[in-house]
């Protein structure tokens, strides 16, 4: 069994960036503007927006932050999208989620314009994904497919099992397993909380995508010898073996399944460090107007 290593491939995804930033800056070019908006206090997107940050900085990207109060009104807010949209210093931007009750994420998303929408959550960026055009991929897909090429993981004519069909991860890593592309060229199911007999189909799967959002669901006995095992999942639950009390943890069995698998993405150190390498790529694109000539 071989892990993959989420980390290493985000490092090196960032050193790579960095390296191409450094060319820039050596012609004098404009470097990559990352922007974010932030609303209220959560201290997870607190968290999420900080790190963003600090690895734009990393990679040498210009960083910037638009922080409101909670109490921040949609109309408000669509200004605030609108006045990025039209600031060509800024290459790409994202609106950090969740956002409060009373304003429309769909909203929100739908103002901000798709060739800035790095986050690939807007309509006509994930259109685009469907049908095959160039387009934002959102992070986490994005970051799956990065892992899946950059460990040369043979997967044409191969059987993927997508569990969870949501729209961030489930249904567009689905489309993509499924296009004819490299990684992809898989027959892919995707199941959900209605799909019968799941340990079976699993079972049959050379390649299993988990986003299911339920701690070490998937155990042993649902995979196959030799598959490939991407675990999106991510739970925090206590522990008495760590000093803080608690430790991360992915929706399948890792100790179990790892044993089975030719391949496993571990929690935490798997899936979760590609969110921002991808996020940056995103980024890159949108700089270089790759996306949207
Ligand atoms: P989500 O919106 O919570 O959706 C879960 C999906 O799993 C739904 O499609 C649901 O089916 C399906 N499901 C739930 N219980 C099931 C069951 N017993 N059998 C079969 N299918 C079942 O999922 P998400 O937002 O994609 O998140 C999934 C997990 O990934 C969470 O743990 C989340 O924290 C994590 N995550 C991690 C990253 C990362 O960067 N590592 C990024 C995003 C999410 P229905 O549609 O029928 O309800």
């Amino acid at each position: 069994m071989e892990l993959i290593d989420g980390k290493q491939i985000s490092n090196d995804i960032k050193a790579e960036i960095a390296a191409e930033v450094e060319k820039l800056l050596n012609t004098n070019s404009k470097v990559p503007h990352l922007a974010a908006v932030l609303v209220g206090e959560d201290p997870a997107s607190q968290t999420y927006v900080a790190s963003k940050e600090k690895s734009c900085h990393e990679v040498g990207f210009v960083s910037s932050l638009y922080k409101y109060p909670e109490t921040i009104s949609e109309a408000e807010l669509l200004k605030v999208v609108d006045f990025i949209n039209e600031d060509e210093e800024i290459d790409g931007f994202i609106v950090q989620l969740p956002l409060p009750k009373h304003i429309s994420v769909d909203k929100i998303i739908e103002r901000i314009k798709p060739s800035k929408d790095v986050d690939g959550f807007h309509p006509v960026n994930v259109g685009r994904m469907n049908i095959g055009l160039p387009s934002y991929i959102s992070a986490t897909p994005f970051g799956i497919v990065e892992l899946l090429k950059r460990y040369k993981i043979e997967t044409e004519g191969k059987h993927c099992v997508v569990l969870g069909r949501s729209n961030i991860v489930g249904t567009p890593i689905s489309i993509l397993m499924s296009r004819n592309t490299n990684p992809g060229n898989c027959t892919v199911t995707l199941c959900h909380s209605k799909t019968k007999n799941l340990k079976e189909i699993c079972s049959q799967a050379d390649i299993l995508i988990v986003a299911i959002g339920k701690p070490e669901f998937v155990t042993e006995d649902m995979v196959k010898d030799g598959a490939v095992v991407i675990d999106v999942g991510i739970h925090r639950v206590e522990s008495k073996l760590t000093k803080s009390g608690f430790k991360l943890i992915g929706d399948v069995k890792f100790d179990e399944v790892s044993k089975k698998c030719s391949f496993i993405t571990p929690v935490p150190g798997g899936v979760g460090p590609m969110t921002i390498a991808s996020l940056l790529l995103n980024t890159f694109k949108a700089a270089k107007k790759e996306v949207y000539k």
